[in-house]
Parts: structure tokens; C-alpha cells; sequence
């Protein structure tokens, strides 16, 4: 299937490893011209170039913390000058630390409200006025499957990915008229480094070994096996695609049936 996007301008955020990492490989695979950021200059150019060697694309690295104003406008900037104004945002950041309500000071919910909400919110607003010129775009974040069914130990990213999820449907409604599509992907359980990071949570807290924590899992996904970075990243694909031109306002999981609500 042609997706229909060589040529298109995408910027991937949070793309030096991950989930970010496997979109901005799939997008270059399908001949976008890629902006990609992440707030390490080192990791993010070894990943810009092992994108572009893979792809023989083009590939640009910036470093941008997504939670900075300063950081994204001057990003945003230099993309215009350097390829042009993004036709395809996907909006990737960190997820916040886990743990339960009293875990947490009222400055760790700010900061996981700046890093997944306001992050999402800064991103689409630098993107969107040239998207509604050329009247046409694609934004697609990657929120998790705790928007649908929250996780038990993630308080921090239940509480902020709500919001973005509310943010996003209220959005696509009002860019639809512009040929913009609004969408979310939620990953469920997806062997990266932050799902290692998890593990660690898990065996740091006296809960089991790490290998435990997969195996318990494992045993609620009906797939009976978490996914690959590379299965989100198609999904996303398919969704910044022409074919997918009258798809908005979706928060679509990609979770190997974990979800157990209808929608
Ligand atoms: P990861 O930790 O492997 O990668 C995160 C990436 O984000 C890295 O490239 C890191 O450098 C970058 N990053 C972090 N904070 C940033 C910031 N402020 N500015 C710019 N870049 C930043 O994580 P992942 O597994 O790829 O997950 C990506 C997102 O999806 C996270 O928000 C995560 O919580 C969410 N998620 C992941 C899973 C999963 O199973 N992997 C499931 C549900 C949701």
C-alpha cells in the first residue's frame, strides 16, 4: 500500500530510542523528509544517522526538551529554515516516574502535566497555523493505553495522558474543516527501555524480580507477549497516511488485545 507521503515534512519528537525512535525509522522508510529531537545531542544524532543510513533519507537531529517554550519555537524555527514547516507532527515525550497518589508531591503531577499535556499542547500550536495554510496535516501523539483503562501504579501518566486525550479530540474537531487530522496511539505494554525501567521500579519496590514483572504481564495480554516498537510504528504510518484522510479524533491502542472496555 503507497501511504502517499514521499516527500512530506514530519517531525518526530523523543526520538533517540523507543517508541519515538521506531516511528521516525518507519516515516524515513516511507521517503519523509525527518526532523527528529530529543534533549541528548549525542543520542539523537547516533539516531538521525542510523535512521539515514538505513533509509537513505533525509534526516535532521535537534535537541529540544519538549516541556521547554524556548526549546520547541527554536526547533520549530530552524526546521523551516532546513526542510520547511511540518505536514506531519507525531508527539512523543518520556513517560512520568510510576508509583501510587501519596507517592507523589503536587510538583511531580506539574511536571508530568508539563511533559505529557502541555508538551502535546505546545507542539500542536507551533505546528498547526502552517498546516492550516496548506490545509493539509497529520498529528498523531503517543499517549498509552491508561487513557482507556489506568494503570494501577502510574498515577503521574493516568492523570496527565487523560488530559491530552481530551485535548486532542476537542482539537480534531476544530482543524477537521482544514484537511488536519488529530489522533492518538495507545501503546500498550512495549518492550523499551522504559518498560525496563519499570521492571527495575518493580524489583526496586520488593515486588519480584524483573523477569516476574514480564511473566505477570504477559499472563493479562491476550497476545500473551508484549509488542514490538515497530507494530506502534506502523499504526502511526497508516495514520499520517493520505488513506487515512477521514480518520480523526481516535485514540487507537495497539496492545495485542489488553484493553478489556469496548471502545
Ligand atoms: P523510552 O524511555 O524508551 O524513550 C523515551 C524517549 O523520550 C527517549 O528518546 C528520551 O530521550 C525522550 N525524552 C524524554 N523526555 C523528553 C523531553 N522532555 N524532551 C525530549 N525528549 C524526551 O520510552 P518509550 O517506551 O519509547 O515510550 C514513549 C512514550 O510512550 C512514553 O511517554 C511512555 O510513557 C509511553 N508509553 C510507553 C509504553 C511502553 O510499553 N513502552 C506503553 C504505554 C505508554
Amino acid at each position: 500500500m503507497d501511504l502517499q507521503i514521499k516527500g512530506k515534512i514530519a517531525l518526530v519528537t523523543a526520538a533517540s530510542s523507543g517508541l519515538g525512535f521506531a516511528v521516525a525509522r518507519q516515516l524515513a522508510d516511507e521517503g519523509v523528509l525527518l526532523a527528529i529531537c530529543s534533549r541528548d545531542r549525542d543520542r539523537i544524532s547516533a539516531a538521525a544517522s542510523r535512521i539515514a543510513t538505513a533509509s537513505r533519507g533525509t534526516v535532521i537531529p535537534y535537541v529540544c526538551d519538549v516541556t521547554k517554550d524556548s526549546d520547541v519555537e527554536m526547533m520549530l524555527e530552524k526546521i523551516a529554515v532546513d526542510i520547511g514547516y511540518p505536514d506531519i507532527l507525531v508527539s512523543n515525550a518520556g513517560g512520568p516516574p510510576a508509583g501510587k497518589a501519596l507517592d507523589f508531591q503536587l510538583e511531580d503531577y506539574r511536571q508530568a502535566v508539563e511533559l505529557n499535556l502541555l508538551s502535546t499542547v505546545r507542539l500542536c500550536r507551533g505546528v498547526l497555523p502552517s498546516m492550516q495554510a496548506k490545509r493539509w496535516g497529520r498529528i498523531v501523539t503517543i499517549t498509552s493505553v491508561s487513557v482507556k483503562q489506568p494503570l494501577d501504579n502510574l498515577i503521574l501518566s493516568n492523570t496527565a495522558r487523560s488530559g491530552v486525550t481530551a485535548y486532542l479530540k476537542t482539537l480534531s474537531n476544530q482543524v477537521a474543516a482544514y484537511g488536519i487530522t488529530v489522533n492518538a496511539v495507545c501503546p500498550g505494554y512495549t518492550r523499551t527501555d522504559r518498560v525496563e525501567e519499570l521492571s527495575r521500579a518493580y524489583a526496586d519496590q520488593g515486588k519480584g524480580a524483573s523477569s516476574e514483572f514480564f511473566a505477570a504481564l504477559e499472563k493479562d495480554i491476550p497476545m500473551k507477549r508484549l509488542g514490538k516498537p515497530e507494530e506502534l510504528a506502523k499504526t502511526v504510518a497508516f495514520l499520517v497516511s493520505e488513506g487515512a484522510a477521514y480518520i480523526t479524533g481516535v485514540s487507537l491502542q495497539v496492545d495485542g488485545g489488553y484493553i478489556k472496555g469496548l471502545f
